[in-house]
Parts: C-alpha cells; sequence; structure tokens
C-alpha cells in the first residue's frame, strides 16, 4: 500500500478553547503529509463531539463547512466518556479508511509521531503503533506518581500487556475490525487493544501540556477510570478477597484456641477491646471485599443490559 487513507479520531468535550489551534495544526500536517504522498487525499481529521454543553459541535460543524476535504465530525447524543467517543469514533470510521490514528484533542500527544507512526504501518505492516509517553513532566507530581503505582499494580495482578500510554495510537483497518468484535461495555481500550493481537509497535514521545483549557479527568474520574480499567482486566482482586478471608478464618480459628486455652489454664478475664478490634477489623474486611464483588457484580449488571456504548446523533463527513 503506497498512499493509505489515514482518518485520525480525537474525542472531544468541552474543547472550544483548543480546537483551533488543534484544527490548524493538524491541517498544517495532513497538507504536509499529502503533499509528501505519505497519506491520501481521502484522508480526514474526525472530531467527536461527546455531548459537550459550549461551542464544540459548532465549531466541528463549522470546520466541515470550510473545509470538507479535510474535516469530519461526529455528534455523539450525550455525553458518554473519553472511552465511548473514542470508541465512536473508531468504530464509524473504520470501514472508510486503511487506519486510523486515535488522539486527545487538547494537543498533549506530539503530532510529529504521526509521520513515525504512519511509516511503521505503511513500510513495515505494522498494525498497532503504540504512542508511548517517555517523560510525564508535564503532568502534576501527583499524577505521575500515582500513574506509575497504577500500571505496576495492573502488572501485578496480571494485565501484563497494559502499555503505559494513553490512547494516542494507530490502528490498522483489520485491527479494528478485531476491536469491533469486542462486545464489552465497559470500556478500557487501552488494556483491549493488545488482546486484539497483531504485530505491534512502540514510539516514545513527550508528552506536553494541555494546550488550553482544564483536564476533563478530575480526581474521581481519575479513580473510576482506575477501578474501571483493573476490574474489567482482571478476575485477581476477587481472588485475592479469597485468599485474605481464608488467612482470616484461620486466624480467628487459631486465637479461638489460644483463648480457650488461656482461658482453663489463667482464668483470665477476656477483655472487650480485643472483642472490638476484631469486630471492627472483620467487618472492615467483609466491607471491603463486598465493595470489590460489588464492583463486579456492577460490571456484570452493566453487560447483560446490553445497552448501547454511544448513540450516533450527526455524521458529518465527505467521501
Ligand atoms: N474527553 C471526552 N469525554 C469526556 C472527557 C474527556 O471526550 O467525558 C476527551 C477530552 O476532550 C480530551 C480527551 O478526552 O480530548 C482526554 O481528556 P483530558 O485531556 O481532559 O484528560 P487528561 O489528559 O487530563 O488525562
Ligand atoms: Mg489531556
Amino acid at each position: 500500500m503506497k498512499q493509505p487513507i489515514l482518518y485520525m479520531v480525537l474525542p472531544c468535550y468541552n474543547e472550544e478553547l483548543v480546537l483551533d489551534e488543534t484544527s490548524s495544526r493538524l491541517e498544517k500536517k495532513y497538507h504536509e503529509l499529502i503533499e509528501n504522498q505519505k497519506i491520501s487525499e481521502k484522508s480526514r481529521i474526525c472530531f467527536v463531539n461527546d455531548g459537550s454543553k459550549d461551542s464544540t459541535w459548532k465549531m466541528i460543524s463549522n470546520l466541515h463547512t470550510k473545509k470538507p476535504d479535510l474535516f469530519s465530525g461526529i455528534n455523539l447524543s450525550r455525553n458518554r466518556g473519553h472511552q465511548n467517543a473514542l470508541l465512536a469514533g473508531l468504530m464509524t470510521v473504520k470501514d472508510l479508511s486503511d487506519c486510523v490514528i486515535s488522539m486527545d484533542a487538547d494537543l498533549q500527544d506530539d503530532i510529529n509521531v504521526i509521520d513515525e507512526m504512519i511509516e511503521k504501518f505503511v513500510n513495515e505492516g505494522i498494525d498497532v503503533v503504540y504512542g508511548v509517553r517517555d517523560n510525564r513532566d508535564t503532568d502534576t507530581s501527583f499524577k505521575r506518581g500515582t500513574a506509575g503505582m497504577y500500571y505496576s499494580l495492573m502488572k501485578l495482578l496480571g494485565s501484563e500487556n497494559v502499555p503505559n500510554s494513553a490512547d494516542f495510537r494507530l490502528m490498522s483497518h483489520r485491527a479494528l475490525n478485531g476491536l469491533a468484535q469486542f462486545g464489552e461495555v465497559n470500556l478500557f481500550l487501552r488494556g483491549m487493544v493488545p488482546l486484539v493481537g497483531f504485530k505491534s509497535d512502540i514510539i516514545y514521545y513527550k508528552r506536553g501540556e494541555r494546550f488550553a483549557g482544564e483536564s476533563k479527568y478530575p480526581l474521581k474520574k481519575m479513580i473510576s477510570f482506575a477501578i474501571d480499567g483493573i476490574t474489567s482486566m482482571s478476575a485477581t482482586p476477587m481472588r485475592i478477597i479469597f485468599w485474605v478471608g481464608l488467612l482470616a478464618f484461620v486466624l480467628a480459628i487459631l486465637g479461638g484456641i489460644y483463648v480457650f486455652l488461656s482461658r482453663i489454664t489463667k482464668d483470665t478475664a477476656i477483655g472487650w477491646s480485643s472483642t472490638m478490634v476484631a469486630i471492627v477489623g472483620f467487618g472492615g474486611l467483609q466491607l471491603l471485599a463486598l465493595g470489590i464483588i460489588g464492583e463486579y457484580v456492577g460490571k456484570i449488571f452493566n453487560e447483560v443490559k446490553q445497552r448501547p456504548r454511544y448513540i450516533i446523533q450527526d455524521f458529518i463527513n465527505k467521501q
């Protein structure tokens, strides 16, 4: 394949402050790529509006009206979150393209990596090219620390394949077809893509600052994304509960024997403090265990409902 049709997919939630800059930088990049005959003229830049409350969709449709040969847009019926918006974009454009690159709209991902991604796809036949940040200087030390711990934990829990990457990656048409076969409602794309298989490679890049606006991942969302990631990729936490429970049970039996023996040998009155400690300790443990199990039950509940992951309101694209 000489000049692949490349679609870029960028989920946007309230990104009116960055869209102008993002679109103009990408436009420049596309002109350069098309001029150098690296990609086909049918390539497009597709913004996915994830139910923004600001003028994001208006800006996207303006872009399309002015430059239909370059920009297209998908408007979701409501806010569904980054992962769903990204999937909506990928699934909508997959049959129009030879490969798709996903990236965030806030210019934190380095668009100059795109050339190398395409090169790997065209020349080396690589189906999935991950963009992995080789530093996190621009993230807060809190985010860096927690992310580091998180990915180590994921590894420990058996999801070895999750690269420490954002959702900046190239996927070939057939890799996307593979991804389309995953029916799960609880999306953790960066964990699912490695499961698709195919030849993959990594390109390291420096992740920049968000160009403007605020992160759409406040702490609360970050935590729920982290929990989703673990519970949709691994059942180990449930198994840990089993072992902790077993250990507690064995300890309780040993403790019981000890109490019984000291009662007959020493005639001591057993204080209520030790009882309280046991009650509170085991009570806490049970609640924690129930919480983890509940997390999985909730996941099952969501999966069996088989609700759509997103609903597309408009798709504006010139083919
Ligand atoms: N985003 C989205 N829907 C949401 C939240 C975020 O489509 O509900 C998009 C957002 O517009 C951005 C990308 O997801 O393009 C990543 O979000 P952000 O940059 O806020 O996350 P961070 O880089 O701070 O982790
Ligand atoms: Mg960002």
